[in-house]
């Protein structure tokens, strides 16, 4: 059993420090739900331990089995393991979800290996079938015209090919999109087991109507300020972020 584990870490933007010394470890087939409210760096956690050439990590560490990953290029941080699932999500037009799902692993094998076509679309109809996607699906460009679920739906059937052990996952911000939310969540639900380890990022109390995470952290100013199990959540959604604020306050 693996684990990912986040060390006292300090991420800046330029000279801006955004995360402040965030420690935090997730184990294989576990869920943890990182809330907080908007610009708390919830986004910028997640797009660095990805290894976003955007943000530098100022102090601290995040390993792998106890290797540090924070040298490695994104690519070979995906063959550790991790996945992320972007917040706002690429187009490609021209390429299908068949083929850049297929050139994803394709990548991931050594030098000279070739990916089994027949095994390939095999595999593929099967997590589809698994995740209840339409065969036509896959045909369409990744991302082109999606709709906020659609695009969703494609992340979580990239996941469900790369089998990762660590998955970070960030929610949408902005429009509350119930149909998004729904997907993620029952696409999680089905893919969750002890293989994988999931890192729930979102803004909104309410994924937790579709969702029950093992833990929930309070992410605020960089930091995280509560940790608990789901019913942290629920007081989260009685009493709002204020109520953290003014805790830190007291
Ligand atoms: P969250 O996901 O919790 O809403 P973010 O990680 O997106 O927060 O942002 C945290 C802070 O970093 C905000 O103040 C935001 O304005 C700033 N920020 C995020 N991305 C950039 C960027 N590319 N350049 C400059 N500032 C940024
Ligand atoms: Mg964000």
């Amino acid at each position: 059993m693996s684990q990912l584990e986040i060390k006292d870490l300090h991420i800046s933007i330029g000279d801006k420090p955004i995360v402040k010394g965030l420690s935090l470890t997730i184990r294989q087939g576990e869920v943890h739900a990182i809330m907080g409210p908007n610009g708390t760096g919830k986004s910028t956690l997640a797009k660095a331990i990805a290894g976003h050439p955007d943000y530098t990590i100022t102090g601290g560490d995040v390993l792998i089995e106890g290797k540090s990953i924070l040298e490695m290029e994104p690519d070979e941080r995906a063959r550790a393991g991790i996945f992320l699932a972007f917040q706002y999500p690429s187009e490609i037009p021209g390429v299908t979800i068949a083929n850049f799902i297929r050139a994803a692993l394709q990548a991931r094998m050594a030098e000279g290996e070739e990916l089994d076509a027949t095994g390939y679309y095999k595999r593929l109809y099967s997590k589809m079938d698994l995740l209840k996607i339409d065969r036509k699906f896959t045909s369409r460009a990744v991302n082109e015209g999606f709709s906020g679920g659609e695009k969703k739906r494609c992340e979580i059937l990239q996941m469900a090919m790369l089998e990762p052990a660590f998955a970070l996952m960030d929610e949408t911000d902005s429009g509350l999109d119930i149909d998004a939310l729904r997907i993620v969540a029952e696409g999680v639900n089905t893919l969750r087991g002890e293989k994988l380890g999931v890192l729930m990022i979102t803004h909104y109390q309410r994924l937790l109507n579709y969702i029950v995470p093992d833990f929930v952290h309070v992410m605020y100013d960089g930091r995280i300020v509560k940790s608990g199990d789901k019913s942290l959540a629920l007081e989260l959604e009685a009493k709002g972020y204020d109520w953290v604020k003014k805790e830190l306050v007291a």
